[in-house]
């Protein structure tokens, strides 16, 4: 981490997503109430099985998702308040200094554009290099960082490998010059032997950009690589938050032992010796969440009180917080 400058937090954030069946409305509680920081030129990974909300939530603190409740801030300015939505600003100058990459390269490219123009089409909804010949260079330069040649920009998506394709997704995200971008799983669509490579890059960009990531991904191995915290995230909720070594060294909740214990370990002996928490039962549906602690009805430690009240998301130890009744 650079500096402790926050550049990004939400307070209370909340996306329910409304479903409609005849004369029946149900909510799907996609993420409840969470509150975090990100620090100026930190990475703060997320992780979490699939539908844990880890993607809304990403996409919510850009506001591609508008939030039901909370609030965010985004370098000391309020761009979003629940409580005041009509007087919620324009995302437009914030687009441009809040830029997300998708996890499947191949669906977020345009097939009908080239991708030059793929690459300038953020230049142009925000005024920049208007003119062609400096547009040219600009998206030229930005194939250059990523590794791809400016002859590329002729060409069409198709035409290039996935790893190439999520090149192309970056050079999109960067062309604004963000300071803040979403990953969302920007390298689980890839070959695993790409993986590595887009992962490389992004850390160099971030060293020459000064850039912040939300770095969101199901595999602990590759958050740990790049994250200088990591946050647990189980159905909605935010339930374990530490620096990236701490939380390997010291997990305090259950669920993200039960993740940790699934993560393969490098030695095949220590490998043998650990032992697997297997979980039971598949993650329950946000529509009608368990009461009181979410993961009460997967939890091998589940005590009478986890099912009747939800723990508070609490600081523990210096710098790590967690939301379980059995941890203080
Ligand atoms: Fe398990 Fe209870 Fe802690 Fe939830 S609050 S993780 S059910 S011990």
């Amino acid at each position: 981490m650079s500096d402790k400058t926050i550049l990004l937090r939400t307070e209370n954030l909340r996306k329910y997503f409304t479903i409609k069946s005849g004369f029946n409305t149900k909510y799907v509680q996609a993420v409840e109430d969470i509150t975090i920081e990100i620090a100026k030129g930190e990475t703060l990974g997320l992780v979490g099985e699939s539908g844990c909300g880890k993607t809304t939530l990403g996409r919510t603190i850009l506001r591609l998702y508008e939030p039901t409740k909370g609030k965010i801030y985004y370098d000391g300015q309020l761009i979003f308040d629940g409580d005041n939505i009509k007087n919620n600003p324009d995302m437009l100058p914030f687009r441009r200094k809040m830029q997300i990459i998708f996890q499947d390269p191949s669906a977020s490219l345009d097939p009908r554009m080239t991708v030059g123009e793929i690459v300038a089409e953020a230049l142009d909804i925000h005024g920049l290099y208007t003119q062609k010949n400096d547009r040219k260079e600009r998206v030229a330069e930005l194939l250059d960082m990523v590794g791809l040649n400016r002859e590329h920009a002729n060409r069409y998506p198709h035409e290039f490998s996935g790893g190439q394709q999520q090149r192309i997704g970056i050079a999109r995200a960067l062309a604004v010059e963000p300071e803040f971008i979403v990953c969302d799983e920007p390298i689980s669509a890839l070959d695993v032997s790409i993986q590595a490579q887009i992962v490389n890059m992004l850390e160099d960009m971030q060293d020459k950009l000064g850039l912040t990531y939300l770095f969101i991904a199901h595999d602990l191995s590759v958050v740990k690589h790049i994250s200088d915290r990591i946050g647990v995230m189980y159905l909605g909720n935010m339930v374990e938050l530490v620096e990236s070594n701490e939380l390997y060294r010291n997990p305090l909740h259950p669920y993200t032992k039960t993740l940790l214990s699934a993560v393969p370990v490098p030695d095949p002996e220590v490998n043998r010796k650990s032992q697997r928490i297997m979980l039971e039962g598949e993650i329950p549906s946000a529509i009608d969440p368990p009461s009181g602690c979410r993961f009460h009805t997967r939890c091998p430690y589940v005590m009478d009180i986890c099912k009747k009240e939800a723990p508070v998301f609490k600081e523990v130890e210096d710098g790590h917080y967690v939301a379980c009744h059995i941890v203080s």
